[in-house]
């Protein structure tokens, strides 16, 4: 018999890991994501392409029975590889023995994989094409809005016919990300305070084709072109190729604003990371037509509403990608509040207890996030690090 039903906004890496582990509690789990199911659609652009996946977010899948399935799309990634202006690249080894490693990989492949192992179970009900539009604990509602007609189960675009539709919270569990609409309704009514603090440093991905059919770079490493002020990175993908990161301030003679047309773009390559820039040949395409993605650290307090409401993953607290810690946060979030059902009676205890336990580390990953930055980019450089 079902122990009750739970709703979660958001499909991306954390929504179906948590919809797994529920259904395995006994919850009658619907999973709501706003965009078409990404096992019959083109990844998008503009996040990230391929992620570190550590220990904690390891250990997550693993509770979750997924690491045999995971496993072949991970790349074991040794240590950094810091390319020095001038000089040969040398490891940085991430620790002593040879099983400390992190992995690449891939988003979207992960996240089909996670969202079809979901759809496997019985108690989970996936709804594509139905974004959360706003939240009423007030009045016990989930507002969703949900496409109409031959499109239905994918994404609403702005003016299009779609339809409201309302259920009961249930409660909610919102894991959909830095920009969460659930949150956004929350701060409206006042029930939760946001602040958000963002970078004032942009990100660019860029693709490092295989070259003669195999990776252009040492694929068993996170690559590193450490420039003090800004910074390129480069992770492996199972196919061959690399995808690279450029990470510039906004503004300032080396920053995203002074780089536009008339071979500026090849210049800067050519003169910070010129053992990068033959790895990309069509570097000015990929430039100009890649998004500029935004980064920044999200602060919001409280991140549960009674038993109606729960802010998790990105969600509650988002973090600039410098440690490589945001999904591994939020896949630990996942387990934390599974192992925490047991332990309590009720939703409004168990989100409590959540926030207890998770609040203080996401505070401190965010902070470390932020210091990494200046590591990657700036300390690898001194003779003492
Ligand atoms: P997401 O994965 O963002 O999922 C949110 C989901 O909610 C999406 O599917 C979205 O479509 C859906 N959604 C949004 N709004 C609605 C709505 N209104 N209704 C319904 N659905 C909605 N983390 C690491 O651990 N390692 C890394 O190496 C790493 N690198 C990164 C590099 C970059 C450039 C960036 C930007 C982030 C990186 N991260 C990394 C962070 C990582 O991407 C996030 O922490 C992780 O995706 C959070 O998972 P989530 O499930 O909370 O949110």
């Amino acid at each position: 018999m079902s122990r009750g039903e739970v709703n979660i906004v958001g499909a991306g890496l954390a929504g179906p890991l948590l919809a797994m582990l529920l259904a395995r509690r006994g919850f009658a789990v619907t999973l709501y994501e706003r965009r078409e199911d990404p096992r019959h659609a083109s990844a998008v652009a503009g996040r990230s392409i391929n992620l570190a996946l550590a220990a904690r977010g390891i250990r997550a899948l693993e509770h979750a029975g997924l690491m045999t399935s995971v496993r072949p799309l991970m790349i074991p990634m040794r240590g950094r590889m810091v390319h020095e202006l001038g000089r040969p690249p040398a490891l940085l080894p991430y620790g002593q023995r040879e099983t400390e490693v992190i992995y690449s990989v891939g988003r979207a492949a992960l996240n089909r994989l996670l969202i079809d192992e979901a759809a496997g179970q019985p108690d989970i009900t996936l709804r594509f094409g139905e974004a959360c539009e706003a939240v009423s604990p007030a009045r016990d509602r989930l507002v969703l809005n949900v496409l109409q007609g031959d499109r239905a189960g994918a994404v609403v675009r702005p003016g299009e016919a779609s339809a409201r539709r309302e259920v009961s919270l249930a409660p909610t569990i919102a894991t959909d990300g830095a920009g969460s609409a659930v949150r956004a309704s929350l701060a409206a009514q006042e029930l939760v305070a946001v602040r958000e603090e963002p970078l004032d440093h942009d990100y660019k991905e860029l693709a490092i084709p295989p070259a003669a059919g195999r990776h252009a770079l040492d694929p068993n490493a996170l690559h590193v072109w450490p420039r003090r002020g800004f910074m390129l990175i480069a992770l492996p993908n199972t196919d061959g190729s690399f995808t690279a990161t450029l990470f510039l301030p906004r503004q300032g003679a080396q920053g995203f604003a002074v780089l536009g047309g008339g071979g500026t773009v090849d210049a800067f390559f050519a003169r910070e990371f010129p053992d990068a820039r033959p790895l990309v040949p069509d570097l000015e395409r990929q430039f100009h037509e890649h998004p500029q993605g935004r980064l920044g650290t999200v602060h919001a307090a409280p991140w549960h509403i009674g038993c109606e409401l729960l802010l998790l993953g990105d969600a509650a607290h988002a973090i600039v990608p410098f440690h490589g810690q945001g999904m591994n946060a939020a896949f630990e979030d996942c387990r934390v509040l599974d192992e925490l059902i047991d332990r309590h009676e009720n939703w409004k205890a168990r989100f409590a207890a959540f926030e207890a336990e998770r609040r203080p580390n996401a505070e401190a990953i965010a902070r470390m996030a932020v210091e990494n930055y200046g590591e990657m980019r700036e300390a690898v450089l001194e003779p003492s690090f």
